[in-house]
Protein backbone atom coordinates (compact mmCIF):
# COMPACT_ATOMS: atom_id res chain seq x y z
CA UNK A 1 0.00 0.00 0.00
CA UNK A 2 1.12 3.45 -0.28
CA UNK A 3 0.28 7.15 -0.08
CA UNK A 4 0.26 9.72 -2.58
CA UNK A 5 0.21 13.63 -2.59
CA UNK A 6 0.08 16.03 -5.24
CA UNK A 7 0.31 20.20 -5.44
CA UNK A 8 -0.11 22.80 -8.31
CA UNK A 9 -0.11 26.06 -8.60
CA UNK A 10 1.92 27.16 -4.90
CA UNK A 11 5.12 28.66 -4.77
CA UNK A 12 5.77 26.27 -2.05
CA UNK A 13 5.00 23.39 -3.52
CA UNK A 14 7.60 21.16 -2.50
CA UNK A 15 7.30 21.49 1.26
CA UNK A 16 3.38 21.21 0.84
CA UNK A 17 3.76 17.35 -0.68
CA UNK A 18 6.63 16.49 2.23
CA UNK A 19 3.50 17.91 4.71
CA UNK A 20 1.03 15.92 2.92
CA UNK A 21 3.63 12.74 2.84
CA UNK A 22 4.21 13.25 6.58
CA UNK A 23 0.13 12.77 7.00
CA UNK A 24 0.14 9.67 4.85
CA UNK A 25 3.15 7.83 6.64
CA UNK A 26 1.09 5.48 7.82
CA UNK A 27 0.34 4.03 3.95
CA UNK A 28 4.28 3.64 3.86
CA UNK A 29 6.80 3.62 5.46
CA UNK A 30 9.78 1.60 3.26
CA UNK A 31 10.44 4.89 1.01
CA UNK A 32 9.35 8.12 -0.01
CA UNK A 33 9.61 10.65 -2.67
CA UNK A 34 8.88 14.06 -4.19
CA UNK A 35 9.31 15.30 -7.76
CA UNK A 36 8.67 18.91 -9.00
CA UNK A 37 8.08 20.77 -11.94
CA UNK A 38 9.68 23.89 -12.52
CA UNK A 39 8.71 27.16 -14.84
CA UNK A 40 10.65 25.51 -17.76
CA UNK A 41 9.26 22.50 -17.02
CA UNK A 42 12.44 20.96 -15.60
CA UNK A 43 12.08 17.91 -13.46
CA UNK A 44 13.47 17.80 -10.18
CA UNK A 45 13.30 15.04 -7.74
CA UNK A 46 14.42 13.31 -4.31
CA UNK A 47 13.91 9.81 -3.03
CA UNK A 48 14.93 8.19 -0.26
CA UNK A 49 14.88 5.16 2.15
CA UNK A 50 13.04 5.44 5.27
CA UNK A 51 10.42 7.59 6.78
CA UNK A 52 9.44 10.79 5.64
CA UNK A 53 11.19 12.44 8.17
CA UNK A 54 14.13 10.39 7.50
CA UNK A 55 15.00 10.82 3.78
CA UNK A 56 12.58 13.89 2.70
CA UNK A 57 14.18 17.03 5.25
CA UNK A 58 14.56 20.25 4.95
CA UNK A 59 17.88 20.18 2.97
CA UNK A 60 16.89 17.66 0.49
CA UNK A 61 13.49 19.85 -0.33
CA UNK A 62 16.24 23.12 -1.27
CA UNK A 63 16.75 21.87 -4.31
CA UNK A 64 13.02 21.27 -5.27
CA UNK A 65 12.25 24.29 -7.42
CA UNK A 66 9.14 24.97 -9.14
CA UNK A 67 5.31 25.58 -7.96
CA UNK A 68 3.51 22.01 -8.85
CA UNK A 69 4.92 18.87 -7.34
CA UNK A 70 4.01 15.24 -6.16
CA UNK A 71 5.18 12.65 -3.94
CA UNK A 72 5.01 9.16 -2.62
CA UNK A 73 5.21 6.84 0.59
CA UNK A 74 5.76 3.46 -0.13
CA UNK A 75 5.24 0.26 1.62
CA UNK A 76 7.26 -2.80 2.50
CA UNK A 77 6.63 -5.28 -0.04
CA UNK A 78 8.69 -8.38 0.31
CA UNK A 79 12.03 -8.24 -1.85
CA UNK A 80 12.04 -4.93 -3.41
CA UNK A 81 13.16 -2.87 -0.44
CA UNK A 82 15.49 -1.15 -2.87
CA UNK A 83 16.05 2.55 -3.82
CA UNK A 84 15.24 1.82 -7.61
CA UNK A 85 11.97 1.23 -6.85
CA UNK A 86 11.08 4.41 -5.00
CA UNK A 87 8.37 6.28 -6.13
CA UNK A 88 7.40 8.99 -7.77
CA UNK A 89 9.05 7.22 -11.27
CA UNK A 90 10.91 9.96 -13.40
CA UNK A 91 11.56 10.18 -16.95
CA UNK A 92 11.93 11.60 -20.00
CA UNK A 93 9.74 11.50 -22.88
CA UNK A 94 8.51 13.14 -26.08
CA UNK A 95 7.25 16.88 -24.61
CA UNK A 96 9.43 17.06 -21.51
CA UNK A 97 9.82 14.94 -18.69
CA UNK A 98 6.99 12.79 -16.88
CA UNK A 99 6.50 11.18 -13.13
CA UNK A 100 3.94 9.42 -11.44
CA UNK A 101 3.07 8.46 -7.91
CA UNK A 102 0.77 5.08 -7.93
CA UNK A 103 -0.95 3.29 -5.38
CA UNK A 104 -2.56 -0.04 -6.01
CA UNK A 105 -1.60 -3.08 -7.72
CA UNK A 106 -1.79 -3.92 -11.32
CA UNK A 107 -2.93 -7.26 -11.81
CA UNK A 108 -1.46 -7.82 -15.65
CA UNK A 109 1.90 -5.64 -14.87
CA UNK A 110 3.98 -9.31 -16.14
CA UNK A 111 2.22 -9.91 -18.90
CA UNK A 112 2.12 -6.02 -20.01
CA UNK A 113 6.01 -6.05 -19.45
CA UNK A 114 6.96 -8.77 -21.30
CA UNK A 115 4.92 -6.89 -24.12
CA UNK A 116 6.67 -3.64 -23.20
CA UNK A 117 10.19 -5.47 -23.11
CA UNK A 118 9.69 -7.52 -26.56
CA UNK A 119 9.46 -4.27 -28.35
CA UNK A 120 12.87 -2.64 -26.87
CA UNK A 121 11.82 -0.90 -23.68
CA UNK A 122 14.42 -0.84 -20.77
CA UNK A 123 12.92 -1.01 -17.46
CA UNK A 124 14.98 0.72 -14.46
CA UNK A 125 13.11 -0.95 -11.50
CA UNK A 126 10.62 -4.12 -10.74
CA UNK A 127 7.48 -1.90 -10.38
CA UNK A 128 4.40 -2.55 -11.67
CA UNK A 129 4.04 1.36 -12.10
CA UNK A 130 6.91 1.59 -14.63
CA UNK A 131 4.48 0.23 -17.21
CA UNK A 132 2.44 2.67 -17.09
CA UNK A 133 5.68 5.15 -17.98
CA UNK A 134 6.22 3.13 -20.71
CA UNK A 135 3.00 3.15 -22.49
CA UNK A 136 2.56 7.51 -21.52
CA UNK A 137 5.83 7.35 -23.98
CA UNK A 138 4.80 5.44 -26.19
CA UNK A 139 1.06 7.13 -26.76
CA UNK A 140 0.77 9.29 -29.96
CA UNK A 141 -1.89 11.94 -28.76
CA UNK A 142 -1.64 15.48 -28.23
CA UNK A 143 -2.67 16.30 -25.22
CA UNK A 144 -1.76 14.87 -21.62
CA UNK A 145 -4.68 13.59 -20.56
CA UNK A 146 -5.14 11.48 -23.83
CA UNK A 147 -1.77 10.22 -23.52
CA UNK A 148 -2.51 9.01 -19.93
CA UNK A 149 -6.13 7.62 -21.46
CA UNK A 150 -3.99 5.68 -24.08
CA UNK A 151 -1.68 4.32 -21.47
CA UNK A 152 -4.09 3.01 -19.27
CA UNK A 153 -6.93 1.22 -21.93
CA UNK A 154 -5.94 -2.24 -21.22
CA UNK A 155 -4.15 -2.01 -17.77
CA UNK A 156 -6.11 -4.12 -15.22
CA UNK A 157 -6.35 -3.74 -11.37
CA UNK A 158 -5.66 -0.87 -8.70
CA UNK A 159 -4.86 2.28 -9.43
CA UNK A 160 -4.98 5.64 -7.87
CA UNK A 161 -2.40 8.09 -9.75
CA UNK A 162 -0.70 11.13 -9.77
CA UNK A 163 1.22 11.96 -12.82
CA UNK A 164 2.81 15.05 -14.17
CA UNK A 165 3.27 15.79 -17.78
CA UNK A 166 5.76 18.77 -18.30
CA UNK A 167 4.10 21.69 -16.21
CA UNK A 168 0.35 19.61 -16.28
CA UNK A 169 -0.56 17.31 -13.19
CA UNK A 170 -2.94 14.52 -14.11
CA UNK A 171 -4.80 12.63 -11.04
CA UNK A 172 -6.57 9.32 -12.21
CA UNK A 173 -8.22 6.20 -10.55
CA UNK A 174 -8.86 2.89 -12.00
CA UNK A 175 -12.45 2.23 -13.41
CA UNK A 176 -12.95 -0.02 -10.26
CA UNK A 177 -12.07 2.76 -7.56
CA UNK A 178 -10.43 0.24 -5.79
CA UNK A 179 -8.36 3.15 -3.85
CA UNK A 180 -8.91 6.28 -2.18
CA UNK A 181 -7.84 9.82 -4.00
CA UNK A 182 -9.46 12.77 -2.58
CA UNK A 183 -9.04 16.30 -4.61
CA UNK A 184 -9.30 19.72 -2.61
CA UNK A 185 -8.31 23.21 -3.26
CA UNK A 186 -5.62 25.84 -1.29
CA UNK A 187 -6.64 29.72 -2.39
CA UNK A 188 -5.96 28.81 -6.09
CA UNK A 189 -4.02 25.65 -6.15
CA UNK A 190 -5.06 21.92 -6.36
CA UNK A 191 -4.25 19.72 -4.41
CA UNK A 192 -4.88 15.91 -4.41
CA UNK A 193 -4.35 13.45 -1.34
CA UNK A 194 -4.70 9.57 -0.55
CA UNK A 195 -6.93 10.29 2.13
CA UNK A 196 -8.56 13.53 3.68
CA UNK A 197 -6.01 13.85 6.28
CA UNK A 198 -3.41 14.87 3.97
CA UNK A 199 -5.72 17.72 3.23
CA UNK A 200 -6.31 18.80 6.21
CA UNK A 201 -2.41 19.18 6.86
CA UNK A 202 -1.71 21.60 4.59
CA UNK A 203 -4.83 23.55 5.19
CA UNK A 204 -6.63 23.04 2.03
CA UNK A 205 -10.71 22.32 1.54
CA UNK A 206 -11.79 18.28 0.53
CA UNK A 207 -13.90 18.91 -2.62
CA UNK A 208 -14.66 15.66 -3.63
CA UNK A 209 -12.78 12.63 -4.85
CA UNK A 210 -11.59 11.87 -7.77
CA UNK A 211 -14.08 9.34 -9.41
CA UNK A 212 -13.56 5.83 -10.44
CA UNK A 213 -12.47 5.85 -14.29
CA UNK A 214 -11.82 9.98 -14.09
CA UNK A 215 -8.90 11.19 -15.37
CA UNK A 216 -8.20 15.19 -13.67
CA UNK A 217 -6.40 17.68 -15.39
CA UNK A 218 -4.96 20.76 -13.70
CA UNK A 219 -3.08 23.10 -15.94
CA UNK A 220 -2.68 26.75 -16.75
CA UNK A 221 -6.73 26.92 -17.60
CA UNK A 222 -7.33 25.31 -14.68
CA UNK A 223 -8.94 22.08 -13.45
CA UNK A 224 -11.33 20.17 -15.52
CA UNK A 225 -12.40 16.19 -15.63
CA UNK A 226 -10.07 15.54 -18.62
CA UNK A 227 -11.30 12.39 -19.90
CA UNK A 228 -13.26 9.29 -18.28
CA UNK A 229 -12.18 5.40 -18.90
CA UNK A 230 -14.39 2.64 -19.39
CA UNK A 231 -16.72 2.37 -16.99
CA UNK A 232 -17.01 -1.13 -14.87
CA UNK A 233 -18.67 -1.76 -11.48
CA UNK A 234 -17.20 -0.63 -8.47
CA UNK A 235 -15.01 -2.05 -6.29
CA UNK A 236 -13.61 0.31 -3.68
CA UNK A 237 -11.42 -1.78 -1.02
CA UNK A 238 -13.26 -1.92 2.67
CA UNK A 239 -10.20 -2.86 4.17
CA UNK A 240 -9.64 1.35 3.66
CA UNK A 241 -12.19 1.49 5.80
CA UNK A 242 -11.60 -1.50 8.39
CA UNK A 243 -8.06 -1.00 9.10
CA UNK A 244 -5.88 0.85 6.71
CA UNK A 245 -7.06 5.11 6.25
CA UNK A 246 -7.06 7.23 9.52
CA UNK A 247 -9.76 7.88 11.49
CA UNK A 248 -9.87 11.30 10.81
CA UNK A 249 -9.95 11.47 7.18
CA UNK A 250 -12.44 10.50 4.57
CA UNK A 251 -12.04 8.51 1.86
CA UNK A 252 -14.86 7.38 -0.58
CA UNK A 253 -16.82 10.08 0.61
CA UNK A 254 -17.29 8.59 4.09
CA UNK A 255 -16.08 8.73 7.01
CA UNK A 256 -13.29 6.41 8.24
CA UNK A 257 -14.29 7.02 12.12
CA UNK A 258 -18.18 6.77 11.24
CA UNK A 259 -17.52 3.55 9.57
CA UNK A 260 -15.10 2.12 12.45
CA UNK A 261 -17.48 3.15 15.17
CA UNK A 262 -20.59 1.26 13.15
CA UNK A 263 -18.60 -1.75 12.36
CA UNK A 264 -18.01 -2.06 16.46
CA UNK A 265 -21.73 -1.33 17.16
CA UNK A 266 -22.67 -4.01 14.72
CA UNK A 267 -19.92 -6.32 16.08
CA UNK A 268 -21.41 -6.10 19.45
CA UNK A 269 -24.60 -6.93 18.22
CA UNK A 270 -23.59 -9.91 16.52
CA UNK A 271 -21.30 -11.01 19.17
CA UNK A 272 -22.71 -9.67 22.61
CA UNK A 273 -20.31 -10.55 25.49
CA UNK A 274 -22.72 -10.78 28.78
CA UNK A 275 -21.63 -10.52 32.03
CA UNK A 276 -17.70 -9.07 30.99
CA UNK A 277 -16.61 -6.14 32.66
CA UNK A 278 -14.65 -3.69 30.31
CA UNK A 279 -13.43 -3.58 26.67
CA UNK A 280 -10.26 -2.39 25.55
CA UNK A 281 -8.85 -1.85 21.98
CA UNK A 282 -5.76 -3.37 20.29
CA UNK A 283 -4.21 0.53 19.98
CA UNK A 284 -4.14 2.40 17.60
CA UNK A 285 -6.00 0.36 14.68
CA UNK A 286 -8.68 -0.62 16.54
CA UNK A 287 -9.49 2.00 18.91
CA UNK A 288 -12.95 3.72 16.89
CA UNK A 289 -13.76 0.19 16.61
CA UNK A 290 -13.50 -0.60 20.34
CA UNK A 291 -15.26 2.29 21.23
CA UNK A 292 -17.84 1.77 19.13
CA UNK A 293 -18.62 -1.84 20.36
CA UNK A 294 -18.53 -0.16 23.61
CA UNK A 295 -21.47 2.51 23.10
CA UNK A 296 -23.05 -0.37 21.99
CA UNK A 297 -22.45 -2.90 24.71
CA UNK A 298 -22.79 -0.16 27.59
CA UNK A 299 -19.42 -1.13 28.70
CA UNK A 300 -16.66 0.71 30.13
CA UNK A 301 -13.82 1.23 28.10
CA UNK A 302 -10.35 1.13 28.94
CA UNK A 303 -6.82 1.66 27.82
CA UNK A 304 -5.92 -2.31 28.84
CA UNK A 305 -2.61 -2.10 26.27
CA UNK A 306 -0.41 0.50 25.30
CA UNK A 307 1.85 1.17 22.36
CA UNK A 308 4.81 1.92 22.37
CA UNK A 309 4.72 5.08 19.49
CA UNK A 310 8.79 5.16 18.99
CA UNK A 311 9.59 1.19 17.61
CA UNK A 312 10.46 2.27 14.40
CA UNK A 313 11.40 -0.27 11.22
CA UNK A 314 15.00 -0.40 12.94
CA UNK A 315 14.03 -2.70 15.58
CA UNK A 316 16.15 -5.51 15.69
CA UNK A 317 14.17 -9.01 14.98
CA UNK A 318 14.04 -11.27 17.89
CA UNK A 319 15.86 -14.78 17.52
CA UNK A 320 13.86 -17.77 16.87
CA UNK A 321 12.18 -18.56 19.95
CA UNK A 322 11.57 -15.39 21.55
CA UNK A 323 8.18 -15.47 19.79
CA UNK A 324 6.25 -13.23 21.99
CA UNK A 325 9.43 -10.50 22.20
CA UNK A 326 8.62 -8.71 18.96
CA UNK A 327 4.89 -8.42 20.29
CA UNK A 328 6.25 -7.03 24.02
CA UNK A 329 8.44 -4.46 22.58
CA UNK A 330 5.31 -2.84 20.71
CA UNK A 331 2.72 -3.19 23.24
CA UNK A 332 2.38 -3.38 27.29
CA UNK A 333 -0.92 -4.40 29.33
CA UNK A 334 -1.63 -2.53 32.13
CA UNK A 335 -2.06 -4.72 34.61
CA UNK A 336 -4.42 -2.56 37.12
CA UNK A 337 -7.34 -2.45 34.45
CA UNK A 338 -6.88 -6.36 33.48
CA UNK A 339 -6.58 -8.07 37.18
CA UNK A 340 -8.99 -10.45 37.73
CA UNK A 341 -11.36 -9.11 35.31
CA UNK A 342 -13.61 -10.41 32.03
CA UNK A 343 -12.11 -8.43 29.39
CA UNK A 344 -13.29 -8.28 25.60
CA UNK A 345 -10.47 -7.52 23.50
CA UNK A 346 -11.28 -5.78 20.31
CA UNK A 347 -9.44 -5.63 17.10
CA UNK A 348 -9.72 -4.41 13.47
CA UNK A 349 -8.56 -7.71 11.72
CA UNK A 350 -6.70 -11.40 12.19
CA UNK A 351 -4.23 -11.82 9.68
CA UNK A 352 -1.66 -14.43 10.80
CA UNK A 353 -2.61 -14.24 13.79
CA UNK A 354 0.91 -14.20 15.42
CA UNK A 355 0.72 -10.62 16.94
CA UNK A 356 -2.81 -11.55 18.37
CA UNK A 357 -1.64 -14.60 20.21
CA UNK A 358 1.05 -12.50 21.70
CA UNK A 359 -1.55 -10.00 23.05
CA UNK A 360 -3.99 -12.21 24.41
CA UNK A 361 -0.79 -13.92 26.26
CA UNK A 362 0.18 -10.60 27.75
CA UNK A 363 -3.53 -9.63 28.80
CA UNK A 364 -3.75 -13.06 30.50
CA UNK A 365 -0.52 -12.28 32.29
CA UNK A 366 -1.63 -9.00 33.55
CA UNK A 367 -4.02 -11.02 35.34
CA UNK A 368 -7.27 -11.28 32.79
CA UNK A 369 -10.07 -13.74 33.99
CA UNK A 370 -11.99 -14.04 30.77
CA UNK A 371 -10.88 -12.80 26.97
CA UNK A 372 -13.21 -12.59 24.91
CA UNK A 373 -11.87 -11.64 21.93
CA UNK A 374 -14.21 -9.79 19.44
CA UNK A 375 -12.92 -8.61 15.74
CA UNK A 376 -14.56 -5.75 13.54
CA UNK A 377 -14.38 -7.72 9.71
CA UNK A 378 -15.23 -11.20 8.72
CA UNK A 379 -11.84 -13.78 8.56
CA UNK A 380 -9.02 -12.63 6.29
CA UNK A 381 -8.99 -15.59 4.19
CA UNK A 382 -7.31 -14.88 0.79
CA UNK A 383 -4.61 -12.49 -0.23
CA UNK A 384 -5.20 -9.11 -1.73
CA UNK A 385 -3.92 -8.16 -5.09
CA UNK A 386 -5.19 -4.83 -5.59
CA UNK A 387 -2.69 -3.16 -3.31
CA UNK A 388 -2.26 -4.30 0.20
CA UNK A 389 0.42 -6.54 1.37
CA UNK A 390 -1.15 -9.66 2.61
CA UNK A 391 0.55 -13.06 3.05
CA UNK A 392 -0.38 -16.06 1.12
CA UNK A 393 -3.05 -18.45 1.66
CA UNK A 394 -0.93 -20.44 3.46
CA UNK A 395 0.06 -18.15 6.24
CA UNK A 396 -3.53 -16.96 6.43
CA UNK A 397 -4.92 -18.47 10.13
CA UNK A 398 -8.52 -18.46 8.91
CA UNK A 399 -7.54 -19.54 5.69
CA UNK A 400 -6.61 -22.78 6.80
CA UNK A 401 -8.34 -23.09 10.67
CA UNK A 402 -12.00 -22.76 11.55
CA UNK A 403 -13.20 -20.08 14.16
CA UNK A 404 -12.80 -22.67 16.97
CA UNK A 405 -9.72 -24.38 15.82
CA UNK A 406 -8.21 -20.29 16.05
CA UNK A 407 -10.13 -19.75 19.61
CA UNK A 408 -7.95 -22.18 21.16
CA UNK A 409 -4.86 -21.34 19.11
CA UNK A 410 -5.21 -17.80 20.09
CA UNK A 411 -5.77 -18.71 23.72
CA UNK A 412 -9.46 -16.79 24.05
CA UNK A 413 -12.29 -17.88 25.82
CA UNK A 414 -14.49 -17.10 22.95
CA UNK A 415 -13.83 -15.60 19.41
CA UNK A 416 -16.31 -13.31 17.45
CA UNK A 417 -15.71 -12.41 14.18
CA UNK A 418 -17.79 -9.83 12.04
CA UNK A 419 -20.10 -11.16 9.23
CA UNK A 420 -19.11 -10.05 5.94
CA UNK A 421 -22.50 -8.40 5.72
CA UNK A 422 -21.88 -6.59 8.74
CA UNK A 423 -18.73 -5.39 7.54
CA UNK A 424 -20.37 -4.34 4.40
CA UNK A 425 -23.71 -3.39 5.81
CA UNK A 426 -21.39 -0.42 8.28
CA UNK A 427 -19.32 1.15 5.89
CA UNK A 428 -20.92 4.51 4.24
CA UNK A 429 -22.73 3.96 1.35
CA UNK A 430 -22.43 0.24 1.68
CA UNK A 431 -23.38 -2.67 1.08
CA UNK A 432 -22.72 -2.53 -2.75
CA UNK A 433 -19.79 -1.49 -4.89
CA UNK A 434 -16.80 -2.68 -2.19
CA UNK A 435 -14.00 -5.42 -3.23
CA UNK A 436 -14.06 -7.60 -0.22
CA UNK A 437 -12.12 -10.15 -2.13
CA UNK A 438 -9.47 -11.23 0.51
CA UNK A 439 -12.66 -12.19 2.89
CA UNK A 440 -15.14 -13.46 0.56
CA UNK A 441 -12.83 -15.38 -2.23
CA UNK A 442 -15.05 -13.03 -4.66
CA UNK A 443 -12.05 -11.42 -6.26
CA UNK A 444 -13.35 -9.22 -9.75
CA UNK A 445 -10.35 -9.76 -11.78
CA UNK A 446 -8.29 -12.63 -12.81
CA UNK A 447 -5.49 -13.19 -10.31
CA UNK A 448 -2.01 -12.26 -11.38
CA UNK A 449 -0.30 -14.74 -13.69
CA UNK A 450 2.65 -14.75 -11.17
CA UNK A 451 1.46 -13.42 -7.42
CA UNK A 452 4.52 -13.68 -6.05
CA UNK A 453 6.27 -11.60 -8.76
CA UNK A 454 3.54 -9.15 -8.29
CA UNK A 455 4.69 -8.69 -4.16
CA UNK A 456 8.20 -8.53 -5.67
CA UNK A 457 7.86 -5.67 -7.64
CA UNK A 458 4.64 -4.29 -5.92
CA UNK A 459 4.93 -0.27 -6.54
CA UNK A 460 2.26 0.75 -4.86
P1 LIG B 1 -1.92 -10.93 13.54
O1 LIG B 1 -2.52 -11.38 14.84
O2 LIG B 1 -2.69 -11.40 12.39
O3 LIG B 1 -0.45 -11.27 13.48
O4 LIG B 1 -1.96 -9.33 13.54
C1 LIG B 1 -3.18 -8.66 13.62
C2 LIG B 1 -2.89 -7.18 13.67
O5 LIG B 1 -2.31 -6.79 12.43
C3 LIG B 1 -4.12 -6.32 13.86
O6 LIG B 1 -3.89 -5.46 14.96
C4 LIG B 1 -4.25 -5.51 12.58
O7 LIG B 1 -4.58 -4.16 12.91
C5 LIG B 1 -2.87 -5.57 12.00
N1 LIG B 1 -2.88 -5.57 10.52
C6 LIG B 1 -3.86 -5.93 9.66
N2 LIG B 1 -3.47 -5.77 8.38
C7 LIG B 1 -2.23 -5.30 8.43
C8 LIG B 1 -1.30 -4.90 7.43
O8 LIG B 1 -1.54 -4.97 6.21
N3 LIG B 1 -0.09 -4.43 7.89
C9 LIG B 1 0.21 -4.34 9.22
N4 LIG B 1 1.41 -3.86 9.59
N5 LIG B 1 -0.64 -4.70 10.18
C10 LIG B 1 -1.85 -5.18 9.79
FE1 LIG C 1 -9.19 -4.48 -0.11
FE2 LIG C 1 -9.25 -7.10 0.44
FE3 LIG C 1 -10.11 -6.18 -1.93
FE4 LIG C 1 -7.51 -6.12 -1.29
S1 LIG C 1 -8.77 -7.95 -1.58
S2 LIG C 1 -8.68 -4.50 -2.27
S3 LIG C 1 -7.59 -5.66 0.93
S4 LIG C 1 -10.99 -5.76 0.12
MG1 LIG D 1 -3.78 -3.25 14.74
Amino acid sequence: MCGIFGVRGHPAAAELVQLGLYSLQHRGQESSGIVTVDDTSRAHAVRAMGLVSEGLDVGELRGLAGSTGIGHTRYSTAGSSVLANAQPVVASVRGGAVALAHNGNLTNAAELRQELEDSGAIFSSTMDSEVIVHRIARSRAERPEERLAEALQGVEGAYSLLVLLGDTLLAARDPRGWRPLVMGTLGDSVVFGSESCALDIVGAQAVREVEPGEIVVVDREGVRTGARLTAKEQHRCVFEYVYFARPDSRVFGGSVDRARRELGRRLAREHPTPGADLVFSVPDSSNSAALGYAEESGLPYELALIRNHYVGRTFIQPTQGARDAKVRVKYNAVREVLQGKRVVMVDDSIVRGTTTRGLVAMVRAAGAKEVHMRVSSAPVTGPCYYGIDTPTREELIAANYTTPEIAAHLGVDTLGYLSLDGMLESVPDGPHGFCHACFSGDYPTAPPTDPEKLRAGCGC
